[in-house]
This record gives C-alpha cells, structure tokens and sequence, in this order.
C-alpha cells in the first residue's frame, strides 16, 4: 500500500516518526527539521479525515522513565507545526482508551518510546558475557512482541516515517507492521523519498556515476566502498583517509591521520579498483598544517611527501582539480564524508569545491545525493543545500542502505 492510495478517512493512522530532536537545558528544540521532515505526511492523513497517534523516541533513556527525554516538551510544537491541538499520552503502553476516543482530524502524541526497553528489544541489567543472556534475550523478544502488538492496536493502519531508524529492528519500526496486513502498512513521504533516493544510487544508475567519500577513517567507510565498487565509473576517496592511502604505496606522510592496521586494506582497495575498471582519485597533493587548528600555518605539499611536523588538512588545489572533473562529467553523484577538517573555515577550500563541482553538474542534469552527517553540515555550511537533487536524512541508515544492507524498517512494509 502507499499514503497516496489509502484512504484515510475514519481511520486511525499510528505513525512512527523521529521526533529525537535537539532540546537545549530549557527542553526548548534547538532545530526542528525533524518535525519539519514529518509534516508531508501528517498533514495529509488529517487532510484526508483521518485521526493520527504519533509515536516517536527522545535521546537514549535506555528503558526507563526519564523526564529529560519527555516528548511532552515537544507537544506544543507539534500542535503549532500541524496547526491543530494535540492530545498527550504519558504512557505509550497504556493509550488505548486515548486512542480509541479519537475522532477525524484528531491527533494524539504517545510517550517516548524508549521509556520502555521493549522498544528496542534489548535485555536490560544483563550483560552478553551473563550465561543467562540468551534466556533474558529470548524473554525480551517475547515481550517486544506484546509491545508492538499494543502499540497496533490503538489504529486501523501503519505508516512508518523515521528513515533515522529504519536500519533498526525496534516494536515502533518494524515488529509492529506484522499486526497490519499488507493492504493497511506503508511507508510515509520521507521514507519514500529516501528509498527513491538510494535506489537512483544503487539500482536506476545513469552514467557516469561518481561517488565521493571522505571523513577522517576508511575503517568505517569500507563495506560503502566495497559496495560502490561495482557500481560506479569514478570513486573519489578523500579527507584523512587519504594518507592511509598514501602511507600504504610507500608515502610520507608527517603527522597526518592514518589507520596503520589499514595499510593492507587500502592496497587492496587500489586493487580492486584497477580490476574493476573503476577510476579511482586519490589527493595528488594537500593543504598540510603544523598544528591541528585553524590558524596553523599551511603549505601545500604532495599528499605523499608532508614533512615532519606538518599533517595533511585538507585537499591541495591539484588534486581539487582533478576531483571536479571526476565530479563535473558525472550523471549520478553521492556524497558521503568532507574533504578536509572543513570544522576550521581555514581548512575548507577541498570541500567546498567538491560542493561547487556537485552543484554545477546538478545544473546540468545529474542526480546527487548527498548523506551521512558531515557532508551535510558542509553543504549546509556552504549554504549550497538547494543546489543539490536530494540531501538524506538519516546517518546510519543511510549508510547501512548504501552498503547493500536491506533496512529492517522498509522490509517490514514492503517485504
Ligand atoms: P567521518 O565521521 O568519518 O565522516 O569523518 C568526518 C570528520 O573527518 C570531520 O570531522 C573532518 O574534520 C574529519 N577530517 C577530514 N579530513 C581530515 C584530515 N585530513 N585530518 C583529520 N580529520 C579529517
């Protein structure tokens, strides 16, 4: 089923959304995209006449009650973003009556979720090591189980919207569409979006298909890699694991961040790309600072010849070079980690340019999708977010989509 087909009107809707925004120490939300983010879908449920129950987790309460992470403080700024009042149920597992005396147009916001430990599913005061472990794991999922069952029974139909969770196999994300046949689940908007979104990167590829990664390790960039390998005509590798890269084929490499114990990853990584046939772009030079800050001195060495004392920092203006005509041509582009320690203004010029080269061949016709914290925050930071095709939402679970990994979240919907 999708939202645009359903008929929402006298029904109850339960809808899993991310809610976990910012608060600052006066509980007031610091940034709320996230609510933002969910409204598409929301407002379209009571437009059609349906009645909503919005479930949501806070923060990480780890199953117990915590008033820090009460979605009550958030409750009037729903009712402002939907322009309708909202009713609060201050226990999410005892709703029902709540629910039940919800009529059209009406909306209800459960309790944090994560106030209880079935949510997520996992054994509380227990440790892996316990030889007891697997019975209180067993025990968990059984009442995970209940919990979700619970959750179900306050609404006709299920629509999941928290793309922040769905590589998560929680009672709100995934157990739960097992109580709703095929014809009353389905995803919300954004979830939409961003499942369309990595499917134009991995499955409905136009070409040349150019992906960028950077960030500071290749360690956790490495099954993304792996997975792009196949896929793409140029892979960009870039930011701090670039001199694990060039330590790896015999470089110096100064102070620079490297992973030692990924020396042999990293040659493996060269191999496979010549066997593939994949264009692979390393930094040919860099911009090096003596010091990790943003007034350090800089000079601009090559990426595999930083003297001692100085650490690469950013790309050098060869090497941004190389990366924009990597990215310029492209017809499908992801972004995924900076170039450089684009934190310090001083040290942003590789990422910004790989932001402008993003931007010009979106102008021309390609698809980019940029995800995954930072070259979000960079994008944002250049100012340059309405320039690309689509910015994700969600870190992880992005990321677990990207590496081939089938998202809990979206398998409970679609199968
Ligand atoms: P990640 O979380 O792995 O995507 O890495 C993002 C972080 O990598 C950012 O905080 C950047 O400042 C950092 N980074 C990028 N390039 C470098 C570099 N050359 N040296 C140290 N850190 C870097």
């Amino acid at each position: 089923m999708t939202i645009n087909n359903y008929k929402f009107a006298g029904k109850k809707a339960i809808v899993r959304v991310d809610f976990n925004v910012p608060l600052d120490e006066n509980g007031k939300i610091t940034d709320d995209t996230r609510i933002r983010g969910a409204l598409p879908t929301l407002k379209k449920i009571l437009v059609d006449g349906g009645a909503l129950i919005i479930m949501s987790h806070m923060g990480k309460p780890k199953g117990k009650v915590q008033a820090k992470f009460s979605l009550a403080q958030i409750k009037d700024a729903v009712a402002a973003a939907l322009g309708v009042p909202v009713k609060f149920a201050p226990d999410c597992a005892k709703a029902k009556a709540e629910a039940d005396s919800l009529k059209p147009g009406e909306v209800l916001l459960l309790e944090n979720l994560r106030f209880y430990p079935e949510e997520e599913g996992k054994p509380v005061g227990i440790e892996k090591e316990d030889p007891a472990y697997e019975e209180a794991k067993k025990a968990m999922k059984a009442s995970q189980k209940e919990f979700a069952k619970t959750l179900a029974s306050y609404a006709d139909c299920y629509v999941n919207d928290a793309f922040g969770t769905a590589h998560r196999k929680h009672a709100s994300t995934a157990v739960i569409a097992d109580y709703f046949s095929a014809d009353n689940k389905m995803l919300g908007y954004l979830m939409e979006k961003e499942v369309e979104a990595v499917d134009n990167i991995l499955h409905n590829i136009r070409r040349p298909f150019t992906a960028i990664m950077g960030g500071s390790k290749v360690s956790t960039k490495i099954g993304i890699i792996e997975n792009l390998m196949d896929k793409v005509d140029n892979l960009i590798l870039c930011g701090g694991m670039t001199y694990t890269f060039a330590k790896a084929q015999g470089g110096k490499i100064g102070n620079s961040i490297c992973e030692d114990d990924k020396l042999d990853l990293a040659l493996d990584i060269i191999r496979q790309a010549k066997e593939k046939g994949v264009n692979l772009v390393l930094g040919s030079d860099c911009v090096a600072g003596d010091k990790f800050a943003n007034d350090a001195k800089q000079i601009v060495v090559p990426a595999n010849d930083i003297p001692e004392g100085w650490e690469g920092m950013d790309a050098g203006p060869e090497t941004q070079k190389a990366f924009a005509k990597a990215i310029e041509g492209a017809k499908t582009i992801l972004w995924n980690g900076p170039a450089g320690v684009f934190e310090f203004d001083n040290f942003t010029a590789g990422s910004r340019a790989i932001a402008e080269a993003i931007a010009k061949a979106t102008d021309n016709g390609a698809y980019s999708l940029i995800g995954g914290g930072d070259s979000v925050a960079c994008i944002n930071k250049f100012g340059m977010a309405d320039r690309v095709s689509y910015i994700s939402t969600g870190g992880g679970a992005l990321l677990e989509a990207i590496e081939g990994k089938v998202l809990p979240g979206v398998a409970a919907i679609k199968g």
